[in-house]
């Protein structure tokens, strides 16, 4: 089937929740997809993160061909190898100690949010329990009820309501805020270390050690989401791992079965306590066959820390060069091999998009005006080369299509004249952190100070009364 066909039978039968991109991808091999007219691809998305050993890799495929012949699924109520050495490995590299494992990263999270609601529950013994729980503006969990209740978005809520109650939101990186949010009905706060859908925005080094200092006076638990920037993207197994604070909680998935569905949710000793046999469980997560592709998964993530962290940094200079040259890009930002660069419209970025993959180079948009690269940890420098050069290109043609956009517009609407004018102001007004907004990284591998600030949410703060 070619991709005209596909797409008007997708049309007809699928549930319309995806704007696919118009390619229908048939293979791939190392950092590059081929799709069904053969053409080629550089791929710096790798499956929204999921591929961090690119595609086909020799090892994932050798451990997929043999388990496969051997044991694909057990459920959870048998013992199979590899969970345990699975969790071994996993709490080794967290400083955690117990594992749950999922099918997806949302699976995890909600998960978790259960933990939480269960350890506030034991810890209250027959008093009453803490249900609250503080979650960032600006932050993505995923699209079951918890995740979606605790995602700092209200376009992601708002169709789906009423939410799971007892969540608030705290702006994110503004410790004043979460000071004042704070009080002894909180059982969690809720951190994606990066922001990921929500732009590549880090938190803070100040505002993350004061959510640890909180949380560990009141027993109530750091939850950390670690779904897109955990597992060596940012360089370390954790992107906590850059800021010396150990969470209660963490959540993994993507890259963690190489492209096999497979979260997990690591937890301390004490938090694990509040679970026992019945209380949460999957019937697929865990499986075999994605535990043990797990495992190679994490033997080759150890070998290639080094390697991310130097092509990152490669990247990363390469990108602010490209910043110092346009100035149609707002901001740079991002660790390891999880970049961004947010330019000052969203046409642009659209534009940008589509001529790079007219190019032959995978990239993503994430709101509206930022693009995301999250490229397969075995990238290259040479790699890197061709997607800066084919951005350079891109915002140069960009540039001089918004310039006659411009012209045009200065001697027609008055309305155009004034969304413009909007975006200007928009660049200068970025460039000012505003008061008592922490914008400083956490250590010298993760971003430079952000010149714009995460996307106004202009959401109000938003509270569910627990029932
Ligand atoms: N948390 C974060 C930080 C994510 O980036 C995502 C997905 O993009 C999720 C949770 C949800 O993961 P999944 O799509 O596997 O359910």
């Amino acid at each position: 089937m070619n991709l005209e066909t596909v797409s008007r039978m997708e049309q007809k039968l699928l549930v319309p929740t995806y704007d696919r991109q118009p390619m229908l991808l048939e293979r791939g091999n190392g950092v590059y997809v081929w799709d069904s007219t053969g053409k080629k691809y550089l791929d710096f998305l790798s499956g929204l993160g999921v591929n961090a050993l690119g595609h086909n890799h020799p090892a994932i495929q050798k451990v997929i061909r043999k388990q496969a012949a051997k044991l694909i699924h057990t459920c959870n109520i048998f013992y199979h190898e590899y969970q345990a050495e699975l969790a071994a490995r996993l709490t080794k590299m967290s400083g955690l100690d117990r594992a749950f494992f999922s099918n997806s990263g949302t699976e995890a999270w909600d998960g978790a949010l259960k933990l939480a609601r269960a350890f506030a529950q034991m810890e209250a013994k027959s008093g009453r329990p803490k249900t609250r729980i503080l979650a960032m503006e600006n932050s993505f969990h995923g699209r079951t009820y918890g995740a979606m209740s605790t995602t700092g978005q209200k376009k992601y809520r708002d169709p789906f309501a009423p939410m799971v109650p007892g969540v608030k939101f705290v702006k994110f990186n503004d410790i004043d805020d979460l000071e004042k949010k704070f009080d002894s009905t909180v059982c969690a706060v809720c951190i994606e270390t990066i922001q990921g859908e929500g732009g590549i925005q880090p938190v803070a080094r100040e505002f993350l050690e004061r959510a640890r200092r909180l949380t560990g006076k009141s027993s109530a638990l750091l939850i950390l989401d670690e779904i897109q920037c955990g597992l060596g993207r940012t360089g370390k197994h954790f992107a906590y791992q850059h800021y010396g604070v150990l969470p209660d909680m963490v959540t993994v998935a993507k890259p963690l079965a190489a492209g096999l569905p497979l979260g997990a949710i690591l937890a301390t000793e004490r938090v694990a306590a509040c679970m026992k046999p019945g209380l949460h469980g999957t019937t697929f997560g865990g499986g075999p066959l994605a535990c043990a592709v797990a495992i190679e998964f994490l033997r080759q993530e150890e070998k290639l820390l080094k390697h991310v962290v130097e092509v990152g940094k490669y990247f990363e200079d390469a990108l602010e060069a490209l910043d110092a040259k346009h100035s149609s890009i707002q901001d740079v930002r991002g660790a390891g091999l999880m970049r961004a660069v947010e330019l000052d419209s969203a046409d642009l970025a659209k534009a940008v998009l589509v001529r790079t993959r007219e190019a032959g180079i995978i990239i993503n948009r994430t709101h509206e005006k930022v693009l995301r690269f999250l490229p397969p940890f075995i990238i290259q420098k040479k790699h890197i080369d061709l997607l800066v050069k084919e951005l350079d290109r891109a915002l140069s043609a960009g540039m001089a299509a918004t310039e006659s956009i411009t012209k045009i517009a200065q001697v027609s609407a008055q309305k155009t004249r004034a969304n413009l004018g909007h975006i200007r102001a928009h660049k200068n007004a970025a460039a000012k952190p505003k008061a008592g907004l922490i914008t400083a990284p956490a250590a010298a591998v993760l971003p430079r100070t952000s010149k714009a600030q995460p996307a106004e949410t202009k959401e109000k703060e938003e509270e569910y009364a627990y029932a």
